[in-house]
């Protein structure tokens, strides 16, 4: 197999599965889960935000969770920030990816962060120059999430020149990449074409590695499909698509890692994880959270006869 049809997927459970709920996960038991899924393969995993206790109590111990999940010198360990002070958290709890989101709908960010493109763009910066002050050889990879780019459930539709303009600064201040964020599960697979291509010519190919995208109306696998035809390799994906969708009943909020998996595998990509191994981590995972709404076809309907990657 060329490298080409390797696919990197980044676990985004422990973050954007845990904070969609209202449950409180030890940190023990988020260690067990991150432990479960490296030994299943998993080699990216987002492990949670450093927002404020206050906003998101599931979140508190992400430092902890940070420093338990660097015992494996080959996983890497990624993290959302909302600001300087959250990249700062990350930088000192040894990060080495460092992810912020910048919504693309002004409207969403002043509500959502309390701030203006502006104000963002500003902090944003101030980032980067915390980022570069970190020695090269333990410089953490710092990105921006262009969230609500296909979509804003309040704004509407956010328009694509937009996003490309937004992708364009934040490369300028300095940033090493920005990715491609469904937030709210409006995306189709032309536009994520149209934006990712868009991106691609103005900013160059290495702008843009990878995709964060929701199942909401049911279109994420549909999206990957694009996302891996126009050359897109590492896909976000959360176990069980925990988290769910409180819009949408019956709807997971992220891709379920295992359906992507078994996407993947069954077309010959290659993702490293071992599925029949991940499918009970997911029981695992289930036993920790009970009460919590799981999705997801493959965890039902099981390996068809003869599977094995
Ligand atoms: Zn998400």
């Amino acid at each position: 197999m060329n490298s080409k049809s390797k696919v990197l997927i980044s676990e985004v459970g422990p973050r954007d599965g845990l904070q969609s709920i209202s449950t409180i996960m030890p940190t023990a038991d988020k260690l067990k889960w991150i432990e479960w899924e490296y030994q299943c393969g998993v080699r990216e995993i987002e492990v949670g935000s450093f927002v404020s206790p206050k906003v998101l109590p599931q979140m508190a111990d992400t430092a902890e969770v940070c420093k338990g999940a660097r015992r494996h010198p080959d996983l890497t360990i990624a993290v959302l920030v909302p600001n300087l002070k959250g990249c700062e958290a990350a930088i000192e709890a040894g990060a080495h990816k460092i992810s912020i989101p910048l919504s693309m709908s002004e409207t969403h960010s002043i509500k959502n962060v309390r701030k203006t493109h502006a104000e963002m763009l500003e902090e944003i910066a101030r980032c980067v120059a915390a980022v570069e002050q970190v020695a090269s050889s333990a410089r953490p990879h710092f990105e921006v999430g262009l969230s609500t780019a296909f979509g804003c459930t309040i704004e509407g539709k956010v328009p694509e020149d937009k996003v490309i303009e937004m992708a364009q600064r934040v490369l300028d201040i300095g940033v090493a990449e920005v990715g491609l964020s469904d937030t709210t599960g409006m995306g189709n697979p032309a536009q994520l074409e149209r934006l990712a291509t868009g991106i691609w010519a103005r900013c160059g190919e290495g702008a843009l590695t990878g995709v964060h995208l929701h199942n909401t109306r049911g279109q994420g696998l549909a999206n990957v499909l694009r996302a891996l035809d126009i050359g897109i390799r590492t896909i976000d994906s959360s176990l069980g698509g925990l988290g769910g969708c409180p819009a949408a009943p019956g709807a997971s909020g992220n891709i379920v890692t295992e359906d992507l998996i078994f996407l993947l595998e069954a077309m010959g990509y290659e993702t490293g994880i071992d599925l029949t191994a991940l499918l009970r981590t997911r029981k695992q995972v289930e036993d920790l959270l009970p009460g919590e709404a799981w999705y997801g076809f493959t965890a039902s309907a099981g390996l068809p006869l003869g599977w094995a990657n």
